[in-house]
């Protein structure tokens, strides 16, 4: 293109040509007319391609001669879910559309889910009380465009498809260096930290932006955070021929984590639940058989393993007396990966449970970057795991009220939100 030219123009795989210019430069009226002159210049050296221009300094052009040049326009407030007070409760408000600074870019949000740690915010539990620092936007499972990037990114187009990894690490931390990202100390969480995506728009790092697959619905991509648990714990140990204990299985993630043994290849895969209203999905997910956690289910585990044990636990519940089956369940050697988090200290047989058993145990925390993310590509894209019966609610973003009702009654999985 043009040598000088403050911004570039290339084509790219979504048949629109972008020009990026400084967005905090933008002027209500659109981009100045000398941009605008050396935009035009830049289309015509082009080839005879039709210029478009907006707001906010996005211009579209169509990579075909004759093609109807798309433009979005980018308005300058949206609707936002906002937990605006040290209280229960979320509103639904009207804040300016964020500005993405050099690094990050712009994303239209098009479907967002409602997550459990949504709704312990809702609740304003203690959890809450500790962490949240009122106003700020929840949301951090989505799927959108991308509809503008900031001056440093040049890896990325305007109308890719994207979600993002919701944990963003400060550079150069330890464990960065380290190749473990997902648990540096020093990270901010997307809708928790900052601004997230129960919104029209969010703003993210580029580094944290993962391209979707134009194929991939973006309500199946808006479930990758949580499916990445489960991908992440499930193959945190070999699975495949294994007889598999979920303990917590009943739940969103449990399930989830169902799916993927089945596609690893897992021998059996047993669920406790003491929740058994999905036990029927968990079956329909691949489980061989559902347990009740208020009655024996190590006794019943044990006869089906022919007193051997499963050869995985996979713990989910976070609560002390499923842990304790789960153990107790376990073989000796067994492989388990613990992702449930507990409410507070528990008791737990260290002795019986991990040294005399001589089990390897594995805390799981969110989500390799971006191992994990290529598991997850290949999983939906394959078709080898299918998401959508866990969406039972899709509604609007102004509908929020309705989602995390059905949430908090315990009569939904996946809440989907479209702004
Ligand atoms: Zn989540």
């Amino acid at each position: 293109m043009l040598a000088g030219v403050p911004y570039t123009g290339q084509t790219c795989d979504h048949d629109v040509l972008a020009v990026r210019k400084p967005v905090s430069t933008a002027t209500s009226s659109g981009i100045g007319d000398e941009e605008r002159a050396l935009a035009a210049a830049a289309a015509v050296g082009d080839g005879e391609r039709f210029l478009a221009f907006e707001a906010h300094g996005i211009l579209r052009l169509p990579t075909l001669p004759g093609a109807t040049p798309v433009i979005e326009s980018i308005p300058s407030t949206m609707r936002a879910v906002r937990k605006l007070r040290a209280e229960e409760g979320l509103e639904l408000g009207t804040v300016p559309v964020p500005e993405p600074g050099p690094e990050d870019v712009l994303i239209r949000v098009t479907a967002a889910s409602i997550c459990g740690t949504d709704v312990h915010i809702y609740n304003w539990d203690g959890w809450s009380q500790n962490r949240i620092r009122p106003p700020v936007t929840l949301g951090h499972e989505f799927a959108g465009i991308v509809v503008a990037i900031g001056d440093d990114v040049s890896d990325l187009e305007l109308g890719t498809p994207v979600s993002a990894e919701g944990h963003i690490v400060l550079r150069g931390a330890r464990n960065v260096v380290a190749g473990a990202e997902h648990l540096a100390k020093d990270m901010e969480v997307i809708g928790i930290d900052r601004d997230g995506a129960f919104a029209e728009y969010v703003v993210v790092p580029r580094r944290n932006v993962w391209v979707n697959p134009p194929s991939l619905p973006d309500e199946i991509a808006s479930l990758q955070d949580p499916f990445g648990n489960a991908v992440h714990t499930v193959h945190a140990q070999p699975v495949a021929g294994k007889d598999v204990l979920i303990t917590g299985g009943g739940g969103l993630i449990g399930l989830m984590a169902v799916a993927v043994a089945r596609a690893a290849d897992a021998r059996r895969i047993f669920v406790t639940d003491v929740n058994t209203r999905r036990f029927e999905a968990a079956v329909a997910m691949g489980a061989y058989e559902t347990l009740d956690g208020r009655g024996d289910p190590v006794a019943a585990i044990l006869h089906a393993t022919e007193g051997a044990g499963v050869d995985v636990l996979l713990e989910m519940s976070g609560h002390s007396a499923a842990i304790d089956q789960g153990f107790a369940a376990l073989r000796p050697g067994g492989d388990v990966a613990a992702l449930g988090l507990p409410g507070q200290r528990i008791e737990f047989d260290w002795a019986q449970h991990v040294v005399q058993k001589g089990a390897t145990v594995r805390g799981i925390y969110g989500r390799h970057m971006w191992d994990t993310w290529h598991r997850m590509s290949e999983l939906l894209g394959s078709g080898a795991v299918d998401l959508s019966p866990l969406i039972t609610h899709r509604i609007s973003l102004s509908e929020f009220q309705v989602g995390f009702d059905a949430m908090r009654a315990g009569d939904s999985l996946k809440v989907i939100l479209r702004p």
